[in-house]
């Protein structure tokens, strides 16, 4: 008989498990907290089951967990990156990073990419597949337990394009900010997309309270679909109404993301194009410096991106430089890949 994996299963389905080997529904509740909230493993150490149900569970069920390959320490900062393998072998990457009281977890959301960016070394990889949402969530349950420390934020920034993967990632972030769970903050966890349309009005239309950030990453649309493709089918215009609108519906900032690479998207008149196109919109602006990959691209000087900056700085909207943790140890924006 085919075991169920058990992480991932939001509480009906857990209940309606239970249910299907003969318990009551309630026991569903108990096991969601064990895995959610308690972070628990094995069914030996779910004490309020009974012997006979664990054995039971044991016979009929399974609890996939990430495996840790190798953990590096950063030796400029504190962040760790993390390489897990998953149940068929494929790997994937998070990373921690520490500011002031937070601790924020980047996790994957598929194996490899789809979209293709030129900058991006997960989208030199291609797609492998998505995650399940146990393994979306399981990042910050093995993270947690790995490093000791409570996550107080998730960005979905690793591998992968999260709207790709639109149903599992919003189950998992489900699983993350229910309150008899991991109880993370909604407002805690980034949505960052690169602009698949049809999924950033939906998002907006259901109303989730996750932040959501889009990688722009360029001014002019012949420069944009040159690095990113999607931008043939889905345009600047129209991403920037999509952007609005979703600032309309949830009443919070949308953070845009600007990967800043030399003499492609760092010139003056971009950072002039940029306040045009965000002009009434209620963002903050993210400037990344380029991180090195294997592509051709270029980080421009540290004296140009200031520049570049100070361009902005009148903007009425927060604009902020961020300057990646952990780029020694390769865990920098568009900095995650693993062998296929
Ligand atoms: N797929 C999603 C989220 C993962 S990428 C997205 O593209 O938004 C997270 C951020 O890293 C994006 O803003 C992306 O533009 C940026 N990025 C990708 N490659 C990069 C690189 N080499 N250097 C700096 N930022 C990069
Ligand atoms: Fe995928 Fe984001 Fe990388 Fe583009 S930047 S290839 S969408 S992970």
């Amino acid at each position: 008989m085919q075991k169920v994996n058990l992480k991932g299963l939001d509480l009906n389905e857990l209940r309606d498990f239970v249910v299907s080997i003969d318990e009551k529904p309630f026991r569903g509740d108990q096991i969601f907290s064990w895995l959610y909230n308690k972070s628990i493993n094995s069914f030996d150490e779910m004490t309020n089951l009974s012997k006979e149900l664990r054995d039971k569970l044991l016979e009929r069920a399974q609890i996939d967990q990430l495996k840790l390959v190798v953990q590096r320490q950063s030796g400029q900062d504190q962040s760790i990156k993390y390489l897990f393998q998953l149940e068929d072998d494929s790997q994937i990457e998070s990373v921690l990073m520490f500011d002031g009281n937070r601790a924020t977890l980047c996790i994957s959301t598929q194996v490899g990419c789809a979209i293709d960016c030129k900058f991006c070394a997960t989208g030199m990889m291609g797609l492998n597949r998505h995650l399940t949402p146990g393994e979306i969530l399981d990042q910050v349950l093995a993270v947690q337990k790995l490093n000791g420390t409570r996550v107080t934020n998730v960005v979905c920034m690793g591998m992968g394009e999260p709207f790709h993967n639109y149903d599992n990632l919003m189950k998992a972030c489900e699983l993350l900010s229910d309150e008899l769970g991991l109880n993370l903050a909604r407002r805690h966890i980034v949505v960052s997309t690169s602009g698949l349309i049809p999924k950033i009005y939906r998002f907006a239309d259901e109303n989730h309270k996750y932040r959501l950030a889009i990688s722009l990453n360029a001014t002019l649309d012949e420069i944009r679909s040159r690095i990113m493709p999607l931008n043939k089918k889905w345009p600047i215009a129209e991403l920037m109404k999509a952007a609005a609108y979703y600032t309309k519906k949830s009443d919070l900032r949308v953070t845009i993301e600007y990967v800043l690479m030399a003499g492609l998207t760092d010139s003056l008149e971009d950072a002039k194009r940029l306040k045009n196109i965000v002009k009434g919109l209620f963002c903050k602006i993210n400037l990344i410096p380029y991180n090195a990959t294997l592509g051709e691209f270029k980080r421009p000087e540290e004296r140009r991106i200031m520049q570049f900056y100070e361009q902005m700085r009148d903007l009425t909207v927060p604009v902020t430089i961020r300057w990646s943790k952990g780029d020694d140890i390769d865990a920098g924006c568009g900095q995650l890949a693993v062998k296929a």
